[in-house]
């Protein structure tokens, strides 16, 4: 018997040794998605806690975070807008670039997505190192949002994205951690 959602949501993620590369545990919520209640059990964890936020938008990360965001986005009412890898979108753009292990990556943004002060909560699967998470806030914030939190399903805390992100001044919330 499952009292806490978040147990329920945490035991079915599937995690895959050595993938991506030998030494990454890769965590897959496939199966989350593929359950329809434990599907149901995690939008509502997050619908809950935004459904007081006063929140515009949900800004979801290509491409885990607009499964995610897009049904968050539905249930609250909201406009859902996409942060892309960069090169997907067609009209005009602004990026961040942010550092990864080997070389660069960015992400992209339309230039009208977001209108200034807009209330905008960042959402993606994952949060390891809070590179991603970090450039996506940095994105929003020179369109002029207010992001008001940043949220993930999993939290890996020994990569140290709540840190990254706490020291650009922007709360996380996670549903649970794998160590
Ligand atoms: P980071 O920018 O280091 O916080 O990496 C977060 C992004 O990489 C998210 O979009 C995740 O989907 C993906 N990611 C990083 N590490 C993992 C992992 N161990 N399992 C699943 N996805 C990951």
């Amino acid at each position: 018997m499952h009292t806490d959602p978040a147990d329920y949501v945490r035991e079915a993620i599937r995690s895959v040794p050595d993938w991506p590369k030998p030494g990454v545990t890769f965590r897959d919520i496939t199966p989350v998605l593929q359950d329809p209640r434990a599907f149901r059990v995690l939008i509502d964890i997050f619908v809950y806690r935004y459904m007081r936020h006063r929140l515009d938008l949900v800004a979801g990360i290509d491409a885990r975070g607009f499964i995610l965001g897009a049904v968050l986005a539905y249930e609250l009412n909201l406009g859902f807008v996409p942060v892309r890898k960069k090169g997907k979108l067609p009209f005009r753009t602004v990026a961040e670039e942010y550092t990864l292990e080997y070389g660069n990556a960015a992400v992209e943004m339309h230039t009208d997505s977001v209108r200034p002060g807009q209330r905008v909560l960042l959402i993606d699967d994952l949060i390891a190192t809070g590179g991603t998470m970090v450039a996506a806030s940095k994105l929003l914030q020179r369109l002029g949002a207010n992001v008001i939190e940043a949220a993930a399903i999993i939290e890996l805390p020994y990569l140290g994205g709540s840190t990254a992100l706490r020291d650009t001044g922007l709360p996380l919330y996670t549903v649970c951690s794998f160590n």
